[in-house]
């Protein structure tokens, strides 16, 4: 497995690009650790397979290197990057049985008989497809074959990376969840570096340990599921992670103080933001206490998911979510109170550190 190395790359599909708008990806310049399972996440068009496809070799980048281990693999075809690749639909061979399907990577390699036998195993343990071993893939469910190209791509334990990209679109939603756990049990016991492309948070979430979030051609953030939550770097990551996602506020900032409208509240910092910047707070509908003390909100709406609540209000003439739980009581002249600690500053939609 390798450390993937993404030395200032930067992509466009197109001749001569001009502005930021031409690049299909604007500037990647990161270090992934090697045994990490990271998360390609984001809206569609944000560049998540461009990024995966330089990675694999498929797409040579306009600018920068990619190296794996300290070694520049970016003038290399993927066959020449040892690395496993599991796509959306997939590529197996029809006229093999499925045992054979997922021997091939490793006969392919000279792998011994023995060692073959042992692994198709344990794969076929955990695709679930023992019973179907010696069958032809021809006449599979696009379910089982879909399992069965998960399968090749786990099967070799000599790779580089393992590369998904949004492997489970066509596996049903119970066996996904069994699929995605399955991956990451996996990966704890081997350490296989793998990149997962996704643009659907739970499957993020669940499935790695860091989340690389994207947008517009940047990566706008990687962290953990709680840093993601707790810290989002970028109001997009702040829409995008949770349900319903960060409330952003347009707000003025003095010192330690936040205006809204015309609320003004404590910080427990006080955010550095340059002159002239737009500047916004963040909090998640979860930090919102709802009470008769506090700033008065108007509530437009509750909706009920279950055992929580999510009340939609208006707060100084801007729309805000409240989630709460199933059993809260919400006042007729209801207020509202920000947990301090969990309130996010943003200058330019950049977060202002706390860090100063
Ligand atoms: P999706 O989730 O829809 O697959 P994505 O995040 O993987 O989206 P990319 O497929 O990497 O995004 O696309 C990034 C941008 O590059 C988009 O604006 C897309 O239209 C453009 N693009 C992708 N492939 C090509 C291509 N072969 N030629 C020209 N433009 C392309």
């Amino acid at each position: 497995m390798a450390r993937i190395t993404l030395d200032h790359i930067r992509h466009a599909y197109g001749p001569n690009p001009t502005s930021d708008k031409d690049y299909a990806l604007r500037e990647v310049d990161h270090e992934w650790n090697d045994g990490g399972a990271y998360a390609l996440l984001g809206p569609s068009g944000c560049g998540k397979t461009t990024l995966l496809n330089i990675i694999s070799g498929l797409l040579q980048p306009s600018h920068g290197r990619i190296l794996f281990d300290g070694k520049d693999v970016t003038n290399l075809p993927t066959q020449a990057r040892n690395i496993a690749q599991v796509f959306q639909f997939p590529v197996i061979y029809d006229t093999m049985t499925v045992y054979d399907n997922l021997a091939f990577p490793l006969r392919n390699r000279g792998v011994a008989e023995p060692e073959v036998d042992r692994r198709v195993r344990d794969i076929l343990e955990m695709i679930d497809l023992m019973p179907m071993a010696r069958r032809k893939a021809q006449g599979l469910t696009a379910d089982q074959k879909q399992k069965i190209s998960l399968g090749r791509g786990l099967v070799r334990n000599d790779v580089n990376a393992i590369l998904f990209d949004e492997p489970l679109t066509v596996i049903d939603p119970h066996m996904k969840w069994v699929l995605r756990s399955q991956l990451k049990r996996l990966h704890k016991q081997f350490g296989f570096t793998m990149v997962y492309v996704t643009h659907d948070q739970t499957e993020a979430l669940t499935f790695a340990d860091k989340v690389v979030v994207m947008y517009e051609g940047e990566i706008v953030q990687i962290g953990t599921p709680s840093e993601l939550f707790e810290r989002p770097s970028h109001t997009f990551v702040g829409y995008f992670i949770g349900s319903p996602g960060m409330n952003v506020l347009p707000a003025k900032l003095d010192g330690n103080r936040a205006t809204v409208g015309g609320e003004t509240l404590s910080l427990d910092y006080a955010p550095k933001a340059a002159a002239g910047a737009k500047t916004e707070l963040g909090i998640r509908p979860e930090f919102i206490r709802i009470g008769r003390e506090g700033m008065p909100v108007t509530i437009t709406r509750v909706e009920d998911i279950g055992r929580q609540k999510i009340v939609r209000a208006t707060f100084e003439g801007q729309p805000i979510a409240i989630v709460v739980t199933e059993d809260s009581e919400i006042p007729a002249e209801a207020r509202v109170t920000f947990d301090p600690a969990a309130i996010n500053i943003y200058a330019n939609s950049w977060r202002v550190g706390r860090e100063g």
